[in-house]
Formats: C-alpha cells, sequence, structure tokens
C-alpha cells in the first residue's frame, strides 16, 4: 500500500494549542493569569498564548506533586503496574505521533520528518525502556559478618524538579521524567518558554495513560521566575537540569542556597572530531562531520562542531565536504524533503549571525553560507557554513555557537591534536577516524569527553549514558545509570 502522503500545513492548521500548564491532573492558567505570546519560528505566525507560571505555581504544583508522593499514589504502586502504565504512555505517544511532532516542529523550528522519526519516536522509547526496566532492578545484600544481614535498596527521592531547553523539547523532557517516573517520584516538569507545547501535550497523555494526578506536572514560564522557583524551592528534592552552562551554574548556587537538593546537569558542548589520515572510509567521515553538524540546525549539544583534519587529506575532505553543503539548505520544516529547519528564535538567529560575523574578523575563510535567508517568510533562517583556516584560540572554537557553523582545524601531529581537542572548557562528545585500532584507543582514552566516537559519529542509544566531562555537566541521562540520579540508596541493617 503507498504510503499516505500528509499535508502538514492543513494539519496545522486543524491543530489545537493549548499554552495552559499542567497541574494536578487540570489545565490551568498560572494564578496570577499572566501569560506570554508564542510564536513560530517558520514564519513569525502566533501560535499560542502561553501560561507564564511564577513563583506562586510553582508552590502550588510542588504541594501536588508532594500531597500525590507522600500519598503514595505513584510510588505505592508495584513496579509492575508503575510498567504498565509508562508502556501505555508510550503506546498513546505513538498514537498521537502526528499531532506531537507537528508540535515540535511549529513551535521550535525543526524538519517534521525528523521529529517524526527522531524526537516522537526516541521519546516514547525512552518512556517505554524505563518503564520496561523498572521491574527488573533488584537490590543489594553487602557482605557483612554472619550475625547481620545489610540489605541496600534504592528509593525514590520524591518531588523531582527537571528544566529543560527548546532543542529536542520532547525528548530532554522523555530523558528526564522516564526514570524519575519509573523510580516512582512525582516531577514537576518546566520546558522552555521557546518551546513549551509538546511537553503540555504529554502530560495530558500521560493522565490519559493512568499516571495518578500530582504525579507529572508541566508548568510553562521564564526562567528567571518559574526555573528559579523550582531551583530554590525548600520542597524540591531534585532538580534534573538540561541547559546552557551558564545557566546550569546559577541553579547549582540555587541549589546549594535552598535544601541542597540534589544537582544533575547536562550543559553545553563544543566538541572535537579528529579526522586522521588512515581514516577507513573518508565519505563516510566527510558524511558525519558535515551531518551531524548542521542536523538540528546544528542546535545540538553534541555536535561536532570543530573537526581537525589531517593537514595531508585536508583538501579532498573539504572538497568532498563543501560538494554536500547544498543538501542542506534550509527549507519549509513542513515538507517532508526538508532536512534543516528555522533557528528557534530572531534572539538565537542574532547570536548565529554574530559568531559568522566574529569568525570572518578573527580571519577564519568562510568556504560556505554565512548568511540568513528565506527572510519573505517571516521565520529564521542560517544557511549552513563552513570555515577553513579556524585556530583553536579563536571564539568560534571556543564558544558554543548552537548554529549550522562549522569550524575546520588542521593538524599534523597527533599529540598537538588531541591536546586542542581538549583544550576548552567543555567535554560532552569527541570522535576519531583512524584505521589504527592502538591509535583509536589511546585517542579515545585520551580524549576528555563523556562519548567518544570511533569511526562513526551518530551511534546513539537508549542503552548507553549521555553526559559530559568538565562544564558539559555532571550524572548522565539515559541508560540504567540515569536511575542514580532520581533515586536514594538506603541501607538496612539486620541484627540476626
Ligand atoms: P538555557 O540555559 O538558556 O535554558 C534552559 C532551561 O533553563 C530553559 O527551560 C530556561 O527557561 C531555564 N532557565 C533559564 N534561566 C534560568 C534560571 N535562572 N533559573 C532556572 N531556570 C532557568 O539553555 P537553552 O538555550 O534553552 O538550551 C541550549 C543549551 O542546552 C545549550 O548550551 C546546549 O548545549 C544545552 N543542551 C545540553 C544537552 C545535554 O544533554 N548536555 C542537551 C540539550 C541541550
Amino acid at each position: 500500500m503507498a504510503k499516505e502522503t500528509i499535508n502538514w500545513h492543513d494539519r496545522a492548521k486543524a491543530l489545537t494549542l493549548d499554552g495552559r500548564a499542567f497541574i494536578n491532573g487540570e489545565r490551568t492558567w498560572s494564578r496570577a493569569e499572566r501569560k506570554f505570546d508564542n510564536l513560530s519560528p517558520i514564519d513569525g505566525r502566533y501560535l499560542s498564548q502561553t501560561a507564564r507560571c511564577d513563583a506562586a505555581d510553582v508552590d502550588h504544583a510542588v504541594a501536588m506533586a508532594r500531597r500525590a508522593f507522600e500519598g503514595g499514589r505513584w510510588a505505592g504502586q508495584a513496579p509492575a503496574q508503575r510498567k504498565r502504565v509508562l508502556q501505555k504512555f508510550a503506546d498513546l505517544m505513538m498514537q498521537h505521533k502526528e499531532e506531537l511532532a507537528l508540535l515540535e516542529t511549529l513551535d521550535m523550528g525543526k524538519p517534521i520528518k525528523y521529529s517524526l522519526v527522531v524526537d516522537v519516536s526516541l521519546a516514547a522509547n525512552c518512556i517505554r525502556w524505563y518503564g520496561e526496566a523498572i521491574d527488573k532492578v533488584y537490590g543489594e545484600i553487602a557482605p557483612t559478618p554472619a550475625n547481620s544481614l545489610a540489605l541496600i535498596t534504592r528509593e525514590p527521592v520524591g518531588v523531582v524538579a527537571a528544566i529543560v531547553p527548546w532543542n529536542y523539547p520532547l525528548l530532554m523532557a522523555a530523558w528526564k521524567i522516564a526514570p524519575a517516573l519509573a523510580a516512582g517520584n512525582s516531577v514537576v516538569l518546566k520546558p522552555s518558554e521557546k518551546s513549551p507545547l509538546s511537553a503540555l501535550r504529554l502530560a495530558e497523555l500521560a493522565f490519559e495513560a493512568g499516571i495518578p494526578a500530582g504525579v507529572f506536572n508541566v508548568l510553562p514560564g521564564y526562567g528567571n521566575e518559574a526555573g528559579a522557583a523550582l531551583a530554590l524551592h525548600m520542597d524540591v528534592d531534585c532538580i534534573g537540569f538540561t541547559g546552557s552552562t551558564r545557566t546550569g551554574k546559577q541553579i547549582i548556587q540555587m541549589a546549594g542556597q535552598s535544601n541542597l537538593k540534589r544537582a544533575w546537569m547536562e550543559l553545553g558542548g563544543k566538541s572535537a572530531n579528529i579526522v586522521c589520515a588512515d581514516c577507513p572510509d573518508l565519505d563516510a567521515a566527510v558524511a558525519a562531520a558535515v551531518g551531524s553538524i548542521y542536523f538540528n540546525q546544528g542546535e545540538s549539544c553534541n555536535a561536532p562542531s570543530r573537526l581537525f583534519v589531517e593537514e595531508s587529506i585536508k583538501d579532498k575532505f573539504l572538497e568532498k565536504a563543501l560538494a554536500m553543503v547544498p543538501d542542506y539548505a534550509p527549507g519549509d520544516p513542513l515538507d517532508e524533503k526538508t532536512v534543516m529547519g528555522a533557528i528557534v528564535d530572531s534572539i538565537q538567529m542574532k547570536t548565529v549571525m554574530g559568531y559568522i560575523d566574529s569568525g570572518r574578523e578573527e580571519g577564519g575563510k568562510l568556504l560556505a553560507g554565512g548568511n540568513a535567508v528565506r527572510k519573505e517568510t517571516g521565520g529564521f533562517y542560517v544557511e549552513p557554513t563552513l570555515f577553513d583556516g579556524v585556530q583553536n584560540t579563536m571564539k568560534i572554537a571556543r564558544e558554543e555557537i548552537f548554529g549550522p557553523v562549522l569550524s575546520v582545524l588542521s593538524f599534523t601531529d597527533m599529540d598537538e591534536a588531541v591536546k586542542q581537542a581538549n583544550d576548552t572548557p567543555y567535554g560532552l562528545h569527541a570522535a576519531v577516524w583512524t584505521s589504527d585500532i592502538s591509535k583509536a584507543i589511546r585517542t579515545s582514552r585520551a580524549l576528555k569527553a563523556g562519548t567518544v566516537h570511533v569511526n562513526q559519529y551518530d551511534g546513539d542509544d537508549i542503552t548507553v549514558p549521555f553526559g559530559g566531562y568538565k562544564q558539559s555537566g555532571n550524572g548522565r541521562d539515559k541508560s540504567l545509570h540515569a536511575f542514580d540520579k532520581y533515586t536514594e540508596l538506603k541501607t538496612t541493617w539486620i541484627q540476626v
């Protein structure tokens, strides 16, 4: 049977957009009835009014989350029952995948085809995987003297606040809420003010699946209002944050000055991709280098934004790379053929254009892109951009741009390349391409990053931890390790 062609523009017109918060099983405006307008980066169209939640709403949501937790509405259910509900939640997400994908694309500008196959599918898979895992996590018995029995068990921490960014609104929410909910916690999620709609719909689906009222609440609002109130709240036990390093530092301070809540940070990156002359497949290396930086408009924390190419293959590499760049020209995000969409808003576009100017001013050779395009749409689009001749000291090599800008640096000495790759405050991802297995292992060990790719860049799975060294954060999202963030270890010592 031929695949149905969806007219996403028509679907968008028919979509209900609801920017009200979701607290204790209900949609609601903020207590002070304050709102802000939510506009689409695709064409500047008005999408919805969104609740501008503040400290009073945070107090209310946290109180509801606390009541649900202490009442055992969710934590008191058998793990196998929580698993059934989470499976249903994931099923409902997939049943509503087109609606969720559309919300994602309208709100933050990414191409609809990726919203469908990447964002919604991976987020649903994440919920399913943690639901599946929770009745397989066993406690431990410590090797204590014979007259005792010491049990080591995991308990939910209580009320978890999750604050997430706009670049993968559903997926970043899922990475936090799935392990937190599976472990039995109550959650208050604050999505980014730039892309709140999909998380709000997610809360409705969770409730429909059977997650009890108060267990999963979503509060849209600004970072310095709703976000800061969550970070400072005395009755939030743990905060899971994904966002910029600058905000992460503020949140850790707020956690410290309030109740010393556990504070887990997933922050920025400036990942290095090292391609050696003995790279086993140059075409694959070029495709990964170009595809990974331009994917999601370059708005990915782990984008390989610094490319180190061995001098002897640089000309060939660049020739192939430049031939691919036009494939990533920005297009209509609601067209299924589009591979690069809109930048999230005018502020972010200005930031990206500012970095492009700085690259030019500091002597980078602009070989492709460099312009804002599709201005007639009213949206925010930047060409895929490539700078050659970049030095690691230049601003475009040191700071996270979070846009479609690739900086190419060259090297002749491998030790020097690794030294420069590590010469950054960040440590999220890195890669090395070589046919020499010893060189690959040596380099992988030397690179200070949470994930090191060898001869590929897009390897990823819910089973592997995601997180960074240095100022890219602490703790890890994904995999069974994420349970460490949302559970307390308890020892029960029994005299025999
Ligand atoms: P941001 O730090 O500006 O905002 C992130 C979230 O924090 C938003 O919800 C925002 O409202 C909130 N916030 C802002 N100020 C706050 C404050 N003072 N108190 C409490 N909350 C506050 O980041 P962004 O621009 O939304 O996202 C981009 C950043 O996220 C990039 O640096 C990117 O690398 C990072 N990121 C990291 C990962 C990862 O897993 N390491 C994944 C995705 C994005």
